[in-house]
């Protein structure tokens, strides 16, 4: 039922030989479904020189023959969605509908960079004197190393590998080790698209020794990390010891602020299922609700029918809504905000539990937490949604603005003035008003403060992964 696993070095795929393996496990069961092969030193050494030598003809083979690549990349991931979304579904637990999903919409983003990398164009400056020719041209930052999550492990690869092989780069990308099968499916795409071999490497191992390998050679020139806070300022700060630029998407615990005169049954349906989409698994989850007191009833009523609603099983079954969580760290997790919320004074009005096999929680509502709850100061990243009152708007950004996050936020307001307001005011990346905005490739999907720097997607989604060289001729 589930894949092989392997390395991808140099073209080359290598299966575990004499290598260490580790367990790859099913969520829905804890069972272990797969090994995975562990890069050797002498493997990253490998993928290294492999990525260097790839990158200097890469660099120069022109945009129009890389952007075909990525179009056929597209075009695969059509054709085997749903044998790759099976395999997510099996390691990741997400509903199967969702993680084919992630694969079908993760082919627009390979189109999408592959048109735009034919459009990285640099700019003629009038110069002061006749004579003079004096111009920008951008430029490939060079070989780049990035580690990408479990939550969405098709979707956070692909982006990176786009972006940076959009650009004429070329990378070595660590994935999770917990949810591998995306991650190898990808680097076949590639291959079979016709992807010069040293240009894309996959290598997998103990993430802090395997980052803190690659960003300190001095063959890599960038470095890009979707996940948790804490990690992606060890990562920055490795990287900034040895001078190179990053990117960073970053963890979220995203405000969602509805107003007394929003469609409030519509905000609590769209929101709770916003909420429970990958069983809270997503950066961008709503996950702080303020609702204001004249709403709070109606909308509480709405929206605990549709977290209660919810068909919670293993992924592969079609009745499914939401998965299993997707690895125990995150069922302990919730166990501990729970806990801790109940040691708050707060109401479990929902769920609270964890099944007693696989890793299952219930789509939990919590009420009458103080702000000072870690539910409301810590991202939760699971299916546990935190609900309190407002009374005075003012108020509710001022709480909504008070963390050091800033990746998404969301509100709902019938009025114009008001949705001026809140998306003048609202410290975040993105401000979505009176609806749930779909990340297309098109947008410009990024933090700011903790929640991470530079953007994937959008106009600026090469920006990170090119620099720019002026260059006065006489
Ligand atoms: P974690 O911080 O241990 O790991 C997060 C990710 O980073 C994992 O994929 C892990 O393999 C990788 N990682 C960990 N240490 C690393 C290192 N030194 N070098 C390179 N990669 C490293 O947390 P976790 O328990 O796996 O995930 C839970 C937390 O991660 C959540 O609270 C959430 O904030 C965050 N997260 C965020 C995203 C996102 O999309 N921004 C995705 C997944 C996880």
């Amino acid at each position: 039922m589930y894949r092989s696993l392997s390395l991808y070095i140099d073209g080359a795929f290598i299966p575990a030989d004499e290598r260490t393996t580790r367990p790859v496990r099913d969520p829905a069961t804890g069972t272990v479904i797969g090994a995975l092969p562990l890069a050797t030193t002498a493997d990253l050494d490998r993928a290294l020189a492999a990525a260097q030598r790839a990158f200097a003809a890469w660099r120069n083979t022109p945009a129009h023959e890389r952007s075909a690549i990525l179009r056929r990349v597209a075009e695969l991931a059509r054709e085997r969605a749903s044998d790759i979304a099976r395999c997510i579904t099996l390691d990741q637990g997400k509903p199967l509908a969702e993680a084919k999903g992630e694969v079908v919409t993760c082919a627009d983003h390979a189109e999408w960079h592959a048109e735009e990398g034919r459009r990285i164009y640099g700019r003629v400056i009038p110069a002061r004197a006749p004579h003079i020719r004096q111009f920008t041209v951008r430029e490939p930052v060079g070989v780049c190393a990035a580690f990408t999550p479990w939550n969405f492990p098709f979707n956070q690869a692909i982006r990176k590998m786009v972006a940076a092989l959009g650009a004429g780069c070329t990378l070595i990308l660590k994935g999770p080790e917990e949810a591998p099968s995306a991650v190898v499916a990808l680097a076949e795409l590639f291959h079979d698209a016709g992807l010069p071999a040293g240009c894309l490497n996959v290598v997998w191992g103990e993430p802090a020794e395997v980052s803190r390998y690659l960003i300190e050679s001095p063959i890599v020139r960038k470095v890009s990390f979707t996940g948790s806070v804490p990690v992606g300022k060890q990562l920055a700060a490795l990287a900034g010891a040895h001078m190179k630029p990053v990117t960073m998407e970053l963890g979220g615990h995203s405000p969602a602020i509805v107003c007394d005169d929003a469609d409030i049954d519509n905000a609590a349906t769209v929101l709770a299922r916003f909420k429970l989409r990958n069983a809270g698994q997503v950066c961008t989850s709503p996950s702080r609700f303020y609702v204001h007191a004249k709403a709070y009833d109606r909308f509480m009523a709405a929206f605990l029918t549709q977290m209660r609603e919810v068909r919670v099983g293993p992924g592969l079954d079609p009745a499914t809504q939401m998965g299993p969580l997707a690895n125990p760290r995150r069922v302990a997790a919730m166990q501990q905000f729970v806990d801790d919320a109940r040691g708050h004074g707060g109401q479990i009005v929902t769920g609270g539990s964890a099944a007693a096999t696989g890793y299952f929680f219930e789509p939990t509502v919590v009420t009458e937490l103080p702000d000072h709850a870690m539910l409301m100061r810590d991202e939760p990243f699971g299916p546990i949604a935190p609900v309190v009152r407002f009374t005075d708007l003012d108020d509710a950004i001022t709480r909504a603005n008070s963390l050091a996050y800033g990746l998404s936020a969301y509100a709902f307001t019938g009025s114009t003035a008001r949705a001026t307001q809140l998306a003048n005011t609202l410290q975040s990346g993105m401000v979505h008003i009176n609806h749930i905005g779909a990340i297309n490739p098109e947008i410009p999907f990024g933090g700011i403060l903790d929640s991470g720097m530079g953007r994937e997607g959008g106009a600026e989604t090469f920006d990170g992964y090119l620099v720019t060289k002026y260059v006065t001729q006489v």
